[in-house]
Formats: C-alpha cells, structure tokens, sequence
C-alpha cells in the first residue's frame, strides 16, 4: 500500500463515529458495541475499505470490524463507509494486528479475512507475516470453536510461506486454489482494492480457508 500523508487523516478518525477509539476496553463485549449477537467477523489489514465494505452490505446479520494500521489509508474507509447511511453492522479500528488478543477475547471472532497482507519478503521479517505461526497462535484464542480464516495473495512466495505455517501449527485446510477467479469458489467471491488491480495485471489469485 503506497503511503501518501493524506492531510488532517487523523483529525478525520478522531472525528468519524465509524471508527472505534477505544477499543481494549471493549474486549470481550463487542456485541454491546453492534447492540445485538450476531457473529462478528474481522479484517486484519483492510486498507481502503472495499472488500469489507462490500461484505457488511451483502450481509447485514454479521458485524464486521475493519482493522488498519495507518491513518492515510483509513480515511479512505471511512470515505466509503459515509457513503453507506443505512449501514449499522461495520466498524473500524485503527490499530497494529500485534495488538489483536488485548481487543478481542477469547472466542470473540467468528471468522477473519487476511486480504493481500504485506508479503515482508527478507527472511529476517518472517515474524510480521500476518500469516506466521506467531500471528496464526493469536488468532487461535480469539477465534470461536468453529472458527476460521480465509486468506487471498497473488505473492507466490507469502502463500507457499503460509501453507507451510498453517501446517506446523496444525490447523486443518477446508479450501484451497491457486486460481481463485477461474475456480469453484469464486462464487460470491468479493474482491478487495489489490485481488481487483493484481487480477487486472493477469496475476492468478491465491486462496486458502483454514481452521484451528
Ligand atoms: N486488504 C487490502 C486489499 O486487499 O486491497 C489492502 C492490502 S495492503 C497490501 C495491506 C494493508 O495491511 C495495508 O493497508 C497495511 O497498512 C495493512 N497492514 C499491514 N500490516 C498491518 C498490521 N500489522 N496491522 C494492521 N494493518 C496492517
């Protein structure tokens, strides 16, 4: 994601009332902030909003928490989202993933999308994968019983890395392509701001669901 410092991006998230300040003292009680139980799914790393966006239109039984690291790229998601008047199931959070078991607890997450996360390609930046067995042992205790993740790059090298990852830590593949868009499971498939501009450039999609 290129980095321009878009003006007055933080003064727009402490203003947005899509965006949720103070998120470790909702730990464990998210529902409140929805005002219901439905189940909350999360994307880590949402940049500019399209896909999640689009998920909590096409489904508004499930909430939906953005979660991005920078400013400059938040604002965006809030642009779309202002756009959305009627739209009560989506939030943001501003936050690094390091961060992700202090604001959600235990079982608290139904299901959460990784979308093109940033490949890190020096060995020695293995660590900040957001699909290393490090994020991946996070992930466990927030997720629900029956909880999962699903997982899209067109970085050959991050997703042999994460195949790799999710079978030493022993989590269970359900679904798994190298072609998204010419597969079974693009059905319903909705796409983000880079699975749009990689495909567009000719690059196969990658695609993995797996489970604790
Ligand atoms: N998911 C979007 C898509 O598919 O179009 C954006 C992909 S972009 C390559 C990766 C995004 O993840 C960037 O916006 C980056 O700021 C964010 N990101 C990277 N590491 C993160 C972290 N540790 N915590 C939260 N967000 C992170």
């Amino acid at each position: 994601m290129r980095l321009r410092n878009v003006k007055g991006s933080r003064d727009t998230i402490a203003d947005s009332e899509f965006v949720i300040h103070d998120e470790k003292s909702n730990r464990g009680q998210w529902n409140k902030i929805f005002g219901n139980d439905n189940p909350i799914n999360i994307e880590i790393g949402m940049g500019k909003g399209m896909f999640i966006t689009e998920m909590a239109r096409r489904n508004p039984d499930i909430n939906y928490i953005g979660i991005e690291k920078y400013s400059s790229v938040l604002v965006r998601a809030i642009e779309k989202r202002e756009l959305e008047e009627n739209m009560k199931n989506l939030f943001f959070i501003r936050m690094d993933a390091e961060e992700i078991e202090e604001v959600f607890g235990n079982e608290e997450v139904s299901y959460i999308y990784l979308n093109f996360s940033d490949p890190w390609p020096k060995d020695r930046h293995a660590k900040r994968r957001l699909t290393s067995d490090r994020f991946l042992n996070r992930y466990k205790n927030i997720l629900t019983k029956d909880g999962a993740i699903q997982f899209k790059t067109d970085n050959v090298m991050l997703f042999d890395f994460s195949l790799e990852s999710i079978e030493e830590s022993g989590w269970k593949i359900d679904a798994m392509t190298r072609d998204l868009h010419h597969s079974d499971y693009n059905e319903g498939n909705v796409m983000t701001e880079y699975e749009k501009k990689f495909s567009e450039m000719g690059n196969p999609i990658n695609m993995v669901r797996f489970r604790p």
